[in-house]
């Protein structure tokens, strides 16, 4: 029997429900904590317990630290499940929480607080034989002299990136010596204002990587093991927009490599719980660039390929139980995709909140839909766009891909604008079904889409 009773679940929307379903199967209670404006969520009808702890912005609701304790405090939880986003990564939080007696489901607060700080996770990894992007290997000072000569030793094009940075904000890419000045100081300063940390570092610019990342657990008690790998390429303003499982192309060898380099790693920093060790794939070479040390977005298509409920064993390991789980349990099966629905203008991919007149999930073998959507559900304008994960499952690519056009053309989502039709382009898009496509080529293919469709690309009629 599980030593948790009853956890809090410090988020919001479908990570929220997955959570609160992981708990409901274990026979753990549930206490969902929820802003005014989210009284209506899913989750929040299905808990045990519901605390609303403020206002619609996050800045008074998920992300009041006091609040959030003291609800568990109020429901007798044990532990604090904080999902991805909002505190997931704030070492404070974890730290806070632990200290008024609760369990945080996620690793000590010293491992978030050095992974979160990206300058501080290069340098671990690379102590410890983690290959990583060549780059500044500490913070950048001021001195442009000193920074023109990192650079010149890394080689252009080179990207500044904020130590602090996340959601793909926070970065800059450098193409010659007389951008660099200007670029440092403009990064410094969004970096400040975006997360509060003015501390920025440089490293090569990859300009045809992959991302590829790999999923692992670790019980921290001297367990570690992989779950292979995701590949997230296709991206959006260095954001995800679909994930796959496995990553094409990736043989057993380059797996069991790369997994040994992540699993050796947990160890060595005494991780706790699942996380992900993200990297550039260029040219059969993996290089580090961050680790994530929490549940993400895209953790359903390794569930499909594995068969391994990561939200349970995050749980189960909460509970202080070994890993039951060993590297030769794992075994790959099939293929997963995941896309991302985003309730977001298809043109200018501005968020768009509202009331959705009406929902209808798609189904069927292998489709798995992960929201907190039904008819009626109004879209608050306060938080993240991602509305649904619809995720499916294949015998191979080609199947995948062939049920996920299925389960998008039977995806209904009146009433809010979403970007189904984008995921329908990039699934019935030859390059991708070729697969192996790296991080450019979707914003590549939408330039080159919304040329054709504006004229741009043709001679102007003199
Ligand atoms: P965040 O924490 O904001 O997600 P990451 O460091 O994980 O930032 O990078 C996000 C994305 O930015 C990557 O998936 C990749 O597309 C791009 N990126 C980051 N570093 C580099 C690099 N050195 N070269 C090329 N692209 C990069």
């Amino acid at each position: 029997m599980p030593k948790l009773h009853k956890v809090l679940i410090a988020n919001r929307g479908e990570i929220a429900l997955r959570i609160l379903r992981a708990c409901h199967s274990l026979g753990i209670k549930t206490v969902a904590v929820h802003s005014t404006v989210d009284r209506n969520l899913k989750h929040v009808g299905l808990a045990d317990e519901s605390i609303c702890i403020g206002p619609g912005p996050s800045a008074d609701s998920y992300l009041n630290i006091p609040r959030i304790i003291a609800a568990a405090e109020i429901t007798d939880a044990d532990a604090i499940h904080p999902g991805y986003g909002f505190l997931s990564e704030h070492a404070q939080f974890a730290e806070q929480v632990e200290e008024s007696g609760f369990i945080f489901i996620g690793p000590e607060a010293g491992v978030i607080h050095q992974m979160g700080d990206k300058v501080e996770a290069i340098k671990a990894m690379e102590a410890i034989g983690v290959p990583c992007v060549p780059g500044s290997g500490g913070p950048l000072g001021n001195d442009i002299e000193e920074n023109l000569r990192i650079a010149y030793t890394i080689g252009y094009p080179v990207i500044i990136k904020a130590a602090g940075g996340g959601g793909g904000r926070g970065m800059r890419v450098v193409r010659a010596p007389d951008q660099l000045e200007q670029a440092v100081a403009t990064t410094r300063q969004e970096a400040d204002v975006a997360f509060g940390n003015r501390m920025v570092y440089m490293e090569k610019f990859l300009e045809n990587p992959r991302h590829v990342e790999i999923q692992v657990l670790a019980d921290g008690q001297g367990h570690a093991i992989h779950l292979a790998e995701r590949d997230c390429s296709m991206q959006r303003r260095h954001q995800k927009v679909l994930e796959e499982a496995p990553a094409p192309g990736i043989t057993p060898q380059q797996r069991a490599q790369i997994g040994k380099i992540c699993v050796d790693a947990c160890l060595r920093i005494g991780y706790r719980g699942a996380g992900t060790f993200e990297f550039l794939f260029e040219d059969g070479h993996f290089y580090f660039i961050e680790m994530n040390t929490r549940i993400q977005v895209e953790h359903p298509v390794t569930e499909f390929i594995t068969g391994v409920d990561l939200v349970r064993e995050q749980l189960l390991i909460a509970s202080g139980e070994k890993l039951s789980l060993r590297q030769e349990d794992i075994t790959i099966q099939g293929h997963a995709i995941e896309c991302r629905i985003n309730a977001e203008d298809p043109h200018n991919f501005l968020p768009c909140p509202g009331a959705v007149n009406r929902f209808e999930a798609p189904g069927g073998p292998g489709v798995r839909v992960d929201t907190h959507l039904y008819d009626g559900y109004r879209i608050p304008p306060n938080y993240d766009s991602m509305i649904a994960k619809l995720i499916v499952y294949g015998h191979d690519r080609a199947s995948a891909v062939a049920r996920m056009r299925l389960a998008l053309t039977e995806t209904v989502i009146e009433g809010a604008k979403c970007n189904v039709a984008l995921q329908q382009r990039i699934i019935n898009d030859s390059g991708f079904q070729r697969g192996g496509q790296n991080i450019h080529y979707l914003e590549k293919r939408l330039v080159t889409a919304q040329e054709h469709q504006t004229g741009h690309n043709r001679k102007s009629p003199k």
